[in-house]
């Protein structure tokens, strides 16, 4: 309502000043918790992982126990030599490899359903489900651990609402109308506790399934009888849409979520913590 997005941002979200790191490692310390970390390394993707592990190694979660699941068709890829750090741990979940780019990221969501239900759920307390064509610049600790946790794109922060690209269509089961919406959140970064991100992956699985994927032409999905529409940003479409309606109860700064296209240059931003590096997209993406 007049205010600047930047402003209104930070009285909501993490950003470097708003907490005392001692304070909160000291916090967290005795509750010797569990962070889950999903990443997807499929087809070229997989030259993304050795910098995004390295760096996690130094800026994610230090201190405390993570669990990767490295999800990728070529497990012969991943790093094998990496030493992790104390209570940190890899795991390989091999996965198909699908057709179009656009399907193997929307596809994450029913597989990280699925690995939760199946052996997630044992394994740890929280859960962060991260894009791999990124790099830790620095600290991404406990203070943004929560029950539903989201991050707020780098690109969009200062815009209006009607602006925001969401999806627009009303056939479409991501549809969010010109005057609603809180933020624009980045699909690269998203957590939480089990159950929240239980519930979220599968509602975006279930609305997802609405597309046509397989080029049927009839929409498998109850939840939307029309023939399935693509949303504009695929999952991330449907993250927001899910998002509108389940609150995040932690908001991360665009710190959390920065793109190495933005620069440096940007005045709100005092560190970036974690950032898509620059990629070229014609080369590493499937059937573009
Ligand atoms: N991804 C993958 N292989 C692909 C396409 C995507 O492993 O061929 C995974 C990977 O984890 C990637 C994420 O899906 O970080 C999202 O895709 P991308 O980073 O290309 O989307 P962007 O962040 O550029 O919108
Ligand atoms: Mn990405």
């Amino acid at each position: 309502m007049g205010q600047d997005p930047p402003v209104r941002m930070s009285d909501l979200a993490v950003w470097e000043g708003t907490f005392d790191p001692q304070v909160i490692d000291e916090a967290f310390k005795s509750y010797n918790l569990t962070i889950a970390t999903t990443v997807f390394a499929v087809g070229k993707y997989t030259r993304f992982l050795r910098d995004f592990l390295l760096s996690a190694e130094k800026h994610f979660m230090v201190g405390m126990n993570v669990q990767y699941y490295v999800f990728t068709d070529l497990p012969g890829d991943v790093p094998g030599s990496m030493t992790l750090g104390v209570g940190r741990r890899l795991k390989i979940v091999k996965v198909p490899k699908f057709g179009r780019w656009q399907e193997i990221s929307l596809r994450r969501m029913e597989l990280i359903q699925t690995a939760i239900e199946e052996y997630i759920h044992q394994e740890a307390h929280y859960i962060f489900c991260l894009d791999v064509d990124m790099r830790f610049h620095g600290r991404v600790g406990p203070e943004a651990v929560g029950k539903l946790v989201a991050a707020i794109h780098p690109w969009f922060y200062w815009y209006p609402r009607n602006q925001f690209p969401y999806e627009r269509r009303n056939v479409s089961t991501a549809y969010i109308p010109l005057d609603q919406g809180d933020f624009y959140y980045q699909a690269n970064v998203f957590g939480g506790a089990m159950e929240d991100i239980h519930r979220l992956t599968k509602t975006c699985r279930e609305h997802l399934e609405c597309l046509p994927l397989s080029r049927a032409s009839v929409c498998p999905c109850p939840v939307d009888k029309s023939v399935g529409v693509e949303a504009l940003w695929q999952e991330e479409s449907h993250l927001n849409w899910y998002l509108l309606r389940n609150k995040p109860t932690k908001l991360l700064s665009p710190e959390y979520v920065w793109d190495d296209l933005r620069g440096s240059g940007a005045k709100e931003i005092q560190l970036v913590r974690f950032s898509s590096v620059i990629k070229d997209n014609a080369e590493v993406r499937e059937n573009i």
